[in-house]
């Protein structure tokens, strides 16, 4: 788990790298705006902590900014500012989580444990493959932006293809995954049907291969 810490007071800074190290977190350090700017656009982190009083800006419109870019990267704020406005500022702002400072490390870490739990949570509720994303909460399937509508058994089918991400399916588990009559299932073709169907609705995108003999499958 990479986190940015985001920190004017080197010796803050410092102290708190040195306690997330403890904790195998692995950290980078900012000590103003534009380098955890520079940072955040240049790698990938699974949370950031930051201060809200920075030398050449402030925390607040650099977590305005992220939010407005669309980077979902769970921030929680570390301040001296401790009022009910503040608190509500922050969250408004995309803010996940406040810590107000002097904090103790225990607390700390286990806020950052939540938040990160909160995180993975959500992430696993999302399968994507390239363009396609399928929201197993709402059973919303999008192409891109555009939202796909599918019949309970296509969003079934494409579910199990999805959570098997290139690996061959047979028709027959397939149909298995569809239905529990096992006579039924021998003698229908419903699978080719609905996947030729999940095809058409998907227009010019390839996202689901067919195995010859064998079955189908989504690739990366
Ligand atoms: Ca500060």
């Amino acid at each position: 788990m990479h986190i940015l810490i985001v920190e004017d007071e080197e010796a803050v800074a410092a102290q708190l790298r040195e306690v997330l190290i403890k904790e195998r977190y692995s950290c980078d350090v900012s000590h103003n705006y534009r380098d955890a700017l520079d940072l955040i656009d240049a790698k990938h982190y699974d949370l950031i902590l930051l201060d809200w009083n920075l030398p050449d800006g402030d925390g607040l419109s650099l977590l305005s900014l992220m939010r407005e870019e669309g980077t979902n990267i769970p921030v929680l704020m570390l301040s001296a500012k401790s009022s009910i406005d503040d608190r509500v500022t922050i969250l408004d702002a995309g803010g996940d989580d406040y810590l107000s400072k002097p904090y103790s490390n225990i607390e700390l870490l286990a806020r950052i444990r939540a938040l990160l739990r909160r995180d993975a949570t959500q992430k696993q509720t999302l399968l994507r493959c390239r363009e396609l994303t399928l929201d197993l909460k709402s059973h919303e399937v999008r192409l891109g932006e555009e939202p796909v509508a599918l019949s309970l058994s296509e969003y079934k089918l494409l579910e199990l293809l999805m959570h098997n991400k290139n690996i061959v399916l047979t028709r027959y588990q397939l149909n298995d995954h569809l239905c529990q009559d096992y006579n039924s299932l021998k003698q229908s073709n419903l699978v080719d049907v609905h996947i030729k169907n999940i095809r058409k609705k998907f227009g010019e995108a390839d996202i689901i291969s067919t195995v010859r003999g064998v079955g189908y499958t989504v690739r990366e």
